[in-house]
C-alpha cells in the first residue's frame, strides 16, 4: 500500500467551496484600499534571514522559535520564509528608493509563515492584508489607518470589534521605560517564568505580554509607561484621538499594549473580538518611525498595520455575512456526434455576451447530464439535441423556477434569459 502525501501541519488548502469566500474579501478590500488611495506592492515570499532579525527583533516569539528558516544549499545563504510583510515591504521601499517620489501609500496581500501550534484561528501558512504608509510623520495618517479599518468591517458585514490604543513614546522614553522595568522585574527575579528571566535584561517589555497567570500580579504593579513618556509622543497620541472622536470612532486606551515586534514606536492598536475564542485579534498595528534607518536606509517615519484573512472570514460567518457561491448562468446539455460542434459554437458565443457557460463533456444521457446541470447550481440549461440543430434553435429550461422550457434562435437567449427573474 502507498502511503499518501498529505499537506503540512497548519498549512491549508481552500477549497473551491470556500474559495469564493476569499474572493469576495479580496475583491472587497481592493476597491476599499483604491478608496483610500494605497496602492499594491509585491514582494518575494523569501526573504535574507538578517532582515527579519534587523526588523522584528531578536528576542522576540517570531525570531526566537516561529521563523521557517533554511540554508540555501546552493550558496549557503540563510533564508527565511516571511513571517510578516512590514520587513519586506521596507526593504522594498529603500531597495528602490520609492520615497524620492514623495510619501507612499502601499498595501500587499499574500501568505505568512510562522511555526506555531496550529489551532482554531492559528496557522503556519496563513494569510494577511497588510496596509503601510511610509513617509508620513502626523497623527493624521494613524488616525486614516483606523478610520479605514472601522469602514472595511462595515464592508464586511463585521461587528462588535473593540477597538484598543496606545502609544509607546519615542526611543529614549522607551529607554528609560526599559530601563525601570529591568530595576522592578528584578525585585521578583525568583518569582519569573523562564521566558520572562531571559527576556528580563533583553527585552523587558516582552514580559508585559506574558500569558502566564502567575505573572499576572507582578505585571500589574510594574511601572507604567504613561509615567515614562515624552511631551511630543502624548500630543501626538492625543490629536490622533482627536480625528477619531470626531469620525465616530469608539476606542479604549489600553497603556498594556505590547506588541509582538520590536520596531513599532508610538502609536499601537489592535482589533480584538470576542467572537473566536483565544484568537480574538484580527487586526493590529502602529507606528515604526526607526524601522527604515534600522534596516538600512534613510531615516523616514510610518505607520502600518495587518490583518488575518482566516480571523476576519471566520468573524464575518460568525456575524451571518451572507455569500453566495457564484454559479453558471447556463448548463449545456448536448447529445449526438453532428450535434457537438453546434454545441460548442452555441457556447462559444454566449460567452461572446457575457453569459458563464458549461458546456457538458463527456457524454451520457440527456437525464444524466440534467442531474449533472442541476448540481453546478446553473440558472438555466440548454438542451441541444438533432430537432435543435435541424431549426438551428437552442432549447432552455429554467433550473430554479416553474417555468416552462422554451425554444428559440441563439440569438434571443439573451433577451430570454435576460427577462426572466434571476
Ligand atoms: P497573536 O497575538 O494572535 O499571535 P500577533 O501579534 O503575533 O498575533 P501580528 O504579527 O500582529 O500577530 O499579525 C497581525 C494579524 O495576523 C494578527 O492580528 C492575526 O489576525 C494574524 N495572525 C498572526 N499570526 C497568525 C497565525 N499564526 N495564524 C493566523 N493568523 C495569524
Ligand atoms: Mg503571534
Amino acid at each position: 500500500m502507498t502511503i499518501g502525501v498529505k499537506a503540512i501541519r497548519g498549512m491549508n488548502d481552500i477549497l473551491p467551496d470556500e474559495s469564493y469566500l476569499w474572493a469576495y474579501f479580496e475583491q472587497t478590500v481592493q476597491q476599499w484600499l483604491a478608496a483610500y488611495g494605497y496602492r499594491n506592492i509585491r514582494t518575494p515570499i523569501v526573504e535574507q534571514t538578517d532582515l527579519f532579525i534587523r526588523s522584528i527583533g531578536e528576542v522576540t516569539d517570531i525570531v526566537e522559535k516561529e521563523m521557517y528558516t533554511f540554508i540555501d544549499h546552493l550558496n549557503n545563504d540563510s533564508l527565511t520564509l516571511r513571517p510578516e510583510g512590514t520587513a519586506s515591504c521596507v526593504r522594498a521601499v529603500i531597495e528602490h528608493n520609492l520615497l524620492y517620489a514623495g510619501p507612499q501609500r502601499l498595501y500587499y496581500a499574500g501568505p505568512m509563515f510562522r511555526h506555531e501550534r496550529p489551532q482554531k484561528g492559528r496557522y503556519r501558512q496563513f494569510h494577511q492584508v497588510g496596509v503601510e504608509a511610509l513617509g508620513y510623520a502626523g497623527p493624521d495618517i494613524d488616525a486614516e489607518l483606523i478610520v479605514m479599518c472601522s469602514r472595511l468591517w462595515d464592508l464586511l458585514g463585521i461587528s462588535g470589534l473593540r477597538l484598543e490604543i496606545s502609544t509607546l513614546g519615542n526611543a529614549e522614553s522607551r529607554a528609560l521605560h526599559r530601563a525601570r522595568l529591568i530595576k522592578y522585574f528584578e525585585r521578583y527575579r525568583d518569582s519569573l517564568d523562564e521566558d520572562s528571566l531571559r527576556r528580563l535584561h533583553t527585552n523587558p517589555l516582552r514580559i508585559l505580554d506574558s500569558k502566564n497567570p502567575g505573572m499576572q500580579e507582578i505585571i500589574e504593579n510594574s511601572p507604567k509607561l504613561i509615567d515614562d513618556l515624552d511631551v511630543e509622543s502624548c500630543i501626538h497620541f492625543e490629536a490622533m484621538q482627536h480625528i477619531l472622536r470626531e469620525q465616530g470612532i469608539n476606542f479604549e486606551i489600553n497603556l498594556r499594549l505590547v506588541r509582538g515586534l520590536d520596531y513599532y514606536n508610538r502609536t499601537v492598536f489592535e482589533w480584538v473580538t470576542d467572537k473566536l475564542g483565544a484568537q480574538g485579534t484580527v487586526c493590529a498595528g502602529g507606528r515604526y518611525d526607526g524601522l527604515l534607518e534600522q534596516v538600512g536606509g534613510k531615516p523616514a517615519p510610518a505607520c502600518g498595520f495587518a490583518m488575518g484573512i482566516e480571523r476576519l472570514l471566520a468573524l464575518m460567518q460568525e456575524c451571518g455575512k451572507k455569500i453566495t457561491q457564484p454559479v453558471p448562468d447556463i448548463y449545456i446539455v448536448h447529445q449526438g456526434e453532428q450535434v457537438m460542434d453546434y454545441a460548442w459554437k452555441c457556447a462559444e458565443s454566449l460567452r461572446d455576451e457575457g453569459f458563464n457557460v458549461v458546456l457538458h463533456c463527456g457524454g451520457g444521457s440527456f437525464k444524466s447530464q440534467m442531474k449533472k446541470a442541476d448540481a453546478t447550481g446553473a440558472n438555466y440549461a440548454m438542451i441541444i439535441g438533432d430537432d435543435e440543430v435541424n431549426a438551428q434553435e437552442v432549447t432552455i429550461k429554467p433550473l430554479r423556477e416553474p417555468i416552462e422550457q422554451a425554444s428559440v434562435k441563439l440569438n434571443m437567449v439573451t433577451d430570454l434569459i435576460r427577462k426572466q427573474p434571476s
